[in-house]
């Protein structure tokens, strides 16, 4: 029977479970990061999250979305829908050698964002909320993500299904450079939008002694990068960003290469300049191949949307953290010209994205996301099990 308070006890209970779950929230996380897996290939990582899901007595959904995971817990009582997403692929990056017991046996790949511990928190997340499950109405649905950095993964997902009666959707994302304690909450939006790019420069390759006999794409790869970075420099109401991140051509010294591969991305926070600038990218390209001998093909990807947290579902979110950890643990930041694919859920439900911080700044700087030496302050997770279990109690009721 449903006690007449149920949620008189639950903050004593949400604490003890917190405490017994993070020593193996810590075992899973390094178990995930010393066997790292790329986007769209997180097979071995689904089946650990299936399982554990499955033991759990959850309804599990295998292969959503490629190599994506939902598991669905029913409180048994009408309510809300709510989607709590983690993602779960690593970078191909070869992970630093500093003697960090957990390091990746996979070469060249290695959870460089913390998505491992999205995971071992989402997952300790799903056993607190079946614990307390008398204490909360409505259903939770486990989003286990594959791909976030390679921007297809939530497309996917949601493709498959993921959003199909949910009312609202809770992310996290394990913040470094920010104190463990710290919780960070921006209504509204947070992130910018993203939009891959790639161009193909198409020459004739050849002798480097006789460049006359090829049609050298490697200059107008050049020409490119410096017209699209142009589009980063304009000043602008809102920041925007044009960045080509990766060139890829060429085998040797004296090789005119036949071909140039350039990839990039395409962020702003202003929604009005995602298409005009998308636009604007493709306009350089195409203006800088009908001049050049090489051939030269754009190609844009689905991208994301800015990430906008719904106003009202995060004044809930920040209320129960504020509530669970003091006024004084939580901050807002700026906007920044980072994504998450996120908010292509956000973008068609609301909820909220926050962050967790995840550095102990006290013995030295952290090393940015996505650096062969990032690590995490592995107390944020225990913090990060907490204020995702409050937030999604709070979004629940
Ligand atoms: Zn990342
Ligand atoms: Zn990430």
């Amino acid at each position: 029977m449903l006690n007449a308070n149920p949620t008189a006890d639950r903050d004593g209970r949400l604490a003890a479970e917190v405490a017994r779950l993070t020593e193996p929230a810590i075992a899973v996380r390094r178990q995930l990061h010393a066997h790292p897996e790329l986007g769209l290939e997180e097979h071995a990582t689904a089946a650990f999250v299936a399982d554990r899901c499955e033991a759990l007595g959850l309804a599990v959904r295998r292969g959503v979305g490629v190599t994506g995971v939902l598991a669905e817990l029913d409180s048994g009582r009408p309510g809300r829908t709510l989607l709590v997403r983690a993602d779960m692929d690593a970078l191909p990056i070869e992970e630093a050698d500093d003697g960090r017991p957990y390091r990746s046996q996979v070469p060249g790949v290695m959870h460089a964002c913390g998505h491992d511990g999205h995971v071992a928190i989402v997952l300790a997340v799903a056993e607190i909320l079946h614990t307390l499950r008398a204490t909360w109405r409505g259903r939770v649905r486990f989003c286990f993500q594959p791909a976030e950095e390679i921007d297809v993964g939530a497309r996917g997902m949601i493709a498959d299904g993921a959003l199909d009666g949910v009312d609202a959707a809770l992310g996290i994302h394990l913040v470094a450079g920010v104190q463990t304690g710290r919780l960070i909450v921006v209504p509204g939006v947070m992130e910018g939008s993203c939009d891959t790019f790639e161009i193909t420069v198409t020459g004739v390759g050849g002798h480097a002694g006789a460049p006359a006999g090829a049609v050298d794409p490697l200059p107008v790869a050049a020409e490119l990068i410096l017209a699209l970075r142009e589009l980063s420099l304009r000043p602008r109401a809102e920041p925007a960003v044009v960045t080509v991140a990766q060139i890829q051509a060429g085998t040797a010294a004296n090789v005119i290469p036949d071909e140039v591969l350039l990839r990039g991305t395409i962020r702003t926070l202003d929604a009005d300049e995602r298409g005009p600038l998308r636009e604007e990218a493709a306009a350089i390209a195409a203006e800088i191949g009908e001049r050049a001998a090489a051939a030269v093909r754009f190609t844009l990807g689905d991208g994301c949307p800015a990430l906008r947290n719904d106003v009202a579902e995060t004044a809930r979110v920040e209320a129960a953290l504020v509530d669970g950890f003091g006024a004084e643990a939580l901050m807002t930041i700026e906007p920044t010209t980072g994504a998450d694919d996120m908010a292509c859920y956000l973008e068609r439900v609301p909820g909220c994205y926050f962050g967790i911080g995840a550095s102990d700044l006290a013995a030295g700087p952290a090393h940015p996301h996505h650096h062969p030496a990032f690590d995490i302050d592995e107390r944020s997770l225990a913090v990060g099990v907490e204020a995702t279990a409050r937030a999604a109690l709070a979004l629940l009721a």
